[in-house]
Order: C-alpha cells, then structure tokens, then sequence
C-alpha cells in the first residue's frame, strides 16, 4: 500500500507514459488515458453496534468505459487512500483489455478495517457505500466486484441494497456474489486458478516441467490459496508463503522446505487470509520474517498480496534461481524493481495479465446473469483457461516480435485496443 515514498498511481502513470512513447500516442491521448474519466469521494455514515456513529470514507473510480461498462473490485483496507483506487482502476481497464473482455476499468474502495467490524457493521458499510452511489453505478455504467477483504456476502449485500433502492431485480450489478444467488461455479477460483493457467504457459515457453519447480507465495488471501491449490495439482511444490498476522500486526513467512501442506495451513486461517502463527509453530513450519518470502532459493515467485512490495530495496533479494515471477496482486513490483528483473532475465507475467481471471470470471458471470442460465464448473473454467492462455500466447508474441519486456508488451495490446475504441468513438 501507499507509503511515503510509494503512490501507486504515480506508478500505474510511469508505466503508461512508457508504453505511451513506445506506440507514439498524440499529446492529447496520452493526457486522456493517464487520467480516470470521474471519481467519486463521499462518506458513510455508520450507526454502530454500541450506538455510537461512525463516518467512513468511500471511493469509486471510474477510468475509463470505452470498450464497455466500468469494471472493477471494491477493497476494505484501513490504508486505502484515492490514489491506490485511481491506480486499481487504470490497471483494470487495462486488465480487460489485455484479456479482450468487452469492459472498461473502474475500482472501489473504503478506509475501514474489517477485522474490527462486527457483520453487522461490515454489512452497514456495504449498503451505505450503494446508497451513496446507486446512481452512478449498475449493470449498464459500472460494475462492482470483490477485491482485498471483500467477499461474495458483502457483494450480496451491496446487491440486495441497489435492488431494494431501484425496485426491481439487477443481478448483473455486482459479480463475485454466492453461487446460487446469481453468482458464477468457480469465481471463488477464478484469480488464483488463472494465475497458474499463464504460468503453465510460461512454463511450456522455457521449457520447464512444472514437477521441476519450487515456489514461494506471498500472501495467503485467496488468489494465493487456489493458485497453490492448482499449482500444485500441475505438480509444483510450494515451499514458503508469507501471511499477515493481526495479532502481532506484522507478517511473517511460513516455511516447510519439503513442502508447505495446504490443507493443513488453510485449517489455521482466518477469514482474510490471515495464518495463525502459534498453530503454524506447532506443526512444524520455520517462522521467518515477512519480507523473507522474496529470498527463497526457488524457481517461481508469486507475489500476491499488495502493491509495492517488489521494490528497489527488496528486487536485490532475489535469489539467482528465480526464473519467473508471476504476480498475483496487483501493482506488486515498482518501475525500478522491473528495471532489475529485465536485467537479470527473470520471465515476467505482469498481474494485470496474470490476475485477468477474475475479471474474466466476472464477466461470464455477468453473461450467466443476463441469460438466467448458469454453467457448469468445467464449463467456466475451460472457458477461463482459453481465455486465459489466449491472452498469455498474444502478449508473449508480441514480447518476442518487438522484443518487449512481459510487462511493456501487454501494455502495448493493452493500450491499443483502448485508445483504438477511443478513437472510434470519436472521444479523441
Ligand atoms: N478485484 C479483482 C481484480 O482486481 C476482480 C475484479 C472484477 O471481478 O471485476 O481484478
């Protein structure tokens, strides 16, 4: 997250004014695209459970909806700030692009800590950020969705209060919701799952057996848990992952150098992804400091927690076997840290296509609702891996035609096809 020295819009910008030299974007787009379109800033006023009021603040950002309505999760973080939400909703626009989804990008977000909130609160929260914003967002303009510490029982909450205000029944105004209630079999999977999809592909590019592989995760939240989940049924072995602790308000990395047991960790998890550090002890797992993860003697890093995390200071950790990075989080390595993962040849699969699965979940989602007919599981997930590996196959092409670092060549597909139904439009 946002600290003094880190924005992650000036980041989300850096990387844009980059790729915007190379395509030569006019003065006028480029001024276009670095910008959202809107963005709304309100407060929420809270009764709580004791009585007492409360006043949080909410964001939505919308960045851009020329290739369709905005798109994009909604975070429950304590650090939130408009500038991480400006940043999220650039690179989802972005996201939808890369993966050729027909969405723009949007985010949203409240400063609020939903450890410390009871349901009740958490779910006053969730309806009074709708009731502040129901005009402006629905199935047609703007479309919510799960993201850091928000899950389907918030989205159906958000959902109930939109159609309650409106009168009528939108289940295409929110994705991520509870299956059986409008949501899409495997979106709970979707993130993590597609992950592993593009690494896979990667895999196959180098030539490497993915039985051959270690990795170390960062982050135990639940892109993580299913990319584990997966990565592992493909036949890799998970090492270490890092996880928040609540209690000591710091994070640590859980080591097992014959193989972290998922099942096991997942038994000793909080709802955020939190792992219990005593219970982690007791069975056996080294308990290394939380920036360890990076410095694992592994084939595959995955960072899938928050931004800013691969930087300048911890880019120098990483160890000399590293031979991918698959980011799982969005905006986890900084413009300088990638200047140094080009340079030691580390494959980069950038989050905005790595983590695309979500989205792309979302949006079959969307298509089920429409239709009022939902598919199988295998139905969405194959739907998912095509998507997915499509994508991947297009973005590593084209880094090998114009010999592209990952990151840079998805922009430039990224940032064509939006700056493409830009001018189609005639916008600009
Ligand atoms: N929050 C997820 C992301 O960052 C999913 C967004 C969505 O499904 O709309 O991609």
């Amino acid at each position: 997250m946002e600290n003094k020295n880190y924005n992650a819009f000036e980041t989300a910008q850096e990387q844009f004014d980059g790729v915007a030299e190379i395509l030569g974007l006019d003065q006028a787009t480029k001024d276009f695209l670095r910008e959202p379109l809107r963005e709304f800033h309100f407060s929420i006023p809270i009764t709580m459970d004791d009585g007492s009021k409360k006043v949080f603040r909410g964001f939505r950002v919308l960045h851009n909806d020329a290739r369709g309505p905005g798109k994009g999760g909604i975070r429950f973080h304590p650090q939130e700030t408009i500038d991480t939400v400006r940043a999220l909703s650039m690179w989802m626009t972005w996201k939808c692009a890369v993966v050729d989804i027909p969405l723009g990008g949007g985010k949203g977000g409240v400063i609020c800590d939903p450890h410390n909130l009871s349901k009740n609160e958490q779910e006053r929260i969730c309806r009074g950020w709708v009731r502040q914003l129901a005009k402006n967002v629905g199935p047609i303009t703007d479309i919510p969705a799960p993201d850091v510490m928000t899950n389907a029982q918030h989205m159906l909450w958000m959902l109930d209060e939109y159609e309650t205000i409106r009168g009528e029944k939108y289940p295409g105004f929110i994705t991520g919701k509870p299956v059986g209630m409008g949501g899409s079999l495997g979106r709970t999977e979707a993130t993590g799952y597609g992950v592993i999809f593009t690494l896979r592909e990667a895999l196959k590019e180098l030539g490497i057996r993915p039985e051959d592989t270690t990795a170390s995760f960062q982050g135990f939240g639940n892109v993580s848990q299913y990319a584990i989940q997966l990565y592992e049924q493909y036949g890799g072995k998970v090492i270490s992952v890092s996880s928040w602790s609540q209690k000591e308000q710091k994070g640590f990395t859980y080591r097992n150098k014959s193989g972290i047991n998922l099942k096991e960790l997942l038994g000793i998890t909080d709802n955020y992804g939190g792992i219990d550090k005593e219970k982690a002890e007791t069975l056996g797992y080294e308990v290394l400091p939380g920036d360890a993860w990076i410095e694992q003697d592994v084939d595959i890093l995955m960072p899938a927690a928050l931004e800013n995390e691969i930087n300048k200071d911890s880019v120098k950790k990483i160890g000399a076997r590293v031979k991918i990075i698959a980011e799982g989080a969005n905006g986890p390595t900084t413009p300088e840290a990638d200047q140094v993962i080009k340079e030691k040849g580390i494959f980069m699969i950038p989050d905005f296509l790595a983590n695309a699965g979500g989205v792309t979940c979302s949006y079959f989602e969307q298509v089920q609702c429409n239709m009022n007919y939902f598919w199988s599981k295998d139905e969405v997930l194959g739907k998912l891996d095509s998507k997915m590996t499509a994508a991947f196959i297009a973005v590593s092409e084209m880094a090998k035609e114009r010999d592209l670092y990952m990151r840079d060549a998805a922009y430039v597909i990224a940032i064509d096809r939006v700056n493409l139904a830009c001018k189609n439009r005639g916008w600009i």
